[in-house]
């Protein structure tokens, strides 16, 4: 028996959790939807990171609105590619959010990720993820386990307690593709997959050329034996949205 083969380019009809420089963002987005369109994708979804984050220049909030203000407006002057407003919310040491959920509810997608104090005791590290799986706004858990191939461990938690809570809640797993990072790693996509959660496969590009990375995740997650049809930016954007945990009315 060989890994499931579902791997070609036009697998994916998306990229998710790109970062563009902010410095010429207006004419960047232009750039990027086109390199995105030029593959084929049919929609990509730009994430920022949150004001605590100061490392990657975070967003504060009214910085944030601006963000989604500039992605709508970017959506309207490019046609055949969906471009969404999403951002990759600090989760912080308690659990809690590095975003209001009034402004939360604004963006079309939010990701919550780990960035600070990874090492923490596991049972400390499961009780903030499981409070952070808790907003109804979460619908994706970023790089879940926060390692940096050969830079930075694993953090500890409980991994079966963490992946139940993101099954009960609907919220998918991200794999990230850079190759510094294949995050979840292949052992924990298996996991993922035998109790029947979906995944989405990021690039998490800083730049368009980084599109190219989406085959480190693939590889990973066919090791981890998932199937295209628990990779959920395989699907068109109306079943990617469908697929995501719903919001709340
Ligand atoms: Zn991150």
């Amino acid at each position: 028996m060989s890994c499931p083969n579902w791997w070609n380019w036009a697998t994916f009809a998306a990229t998710c959790k790109c970062t563009p420089p902010r410095r010429t963002a207006t004419r960047a987005l232009r750039i990027w939807q086109d390199a995105a369109k030029q593959l084929g994708y049919q929609y990509i979804l730009i994430t920022d990171h949150s004001k605590a984050v100061t490392v990657a220049n975070g967003l504060s909030e009214e910085r944030a609105v601006e963000h989604i203000q500039r992605i709508r407006a970017a959506r309207k002057k490019v046609k055949g590619i969906e471009i969404w407003a999403g951002t990759e919310v600090d989760i912080m040491g308690d659990g809690a959010l590095d975003y209001s959920n009034e402004l939360l509810k604004q963006f079309d997608i939010v990701l919550a990720s780990v960035h600070s104090r990874m090492n923490m005791p596991s049972d400390e590290m499961t009780t903030r993820l499981l409070r952070a799986l808790e907003n109804p706004y979460v619908r994706i858990l970023g790089h879940p386990t926060g390692r940096l191939i050969l830079r930075r461990d694993p953090f500890l938690f409980d991994i079966e307690k963490v992946f139940a809570a993101a099954r009960e809640f609907g919220v998918i797993l991200e794999v990230n593709a850079a190759p510094e990072r294949l995050d979840l790693c292949d052992r924990h996509v298996k996991l993922a997959r035998d109790r029947g959660m979906k995944i989405i496969i990021s690039t998490d590009a800083h730049d368009p050329q980084h599109f190219k990375l989406m085959r480190y995740g693939v590889i990973t997650a066919r090791r981890g034996w998932m199937e295209k049809s628990g990779v959920l930016n395989t699907l068109p954007p109306e079943k990617l949205l469908a697929g995501l945990r719903p919001l709340p009315r």
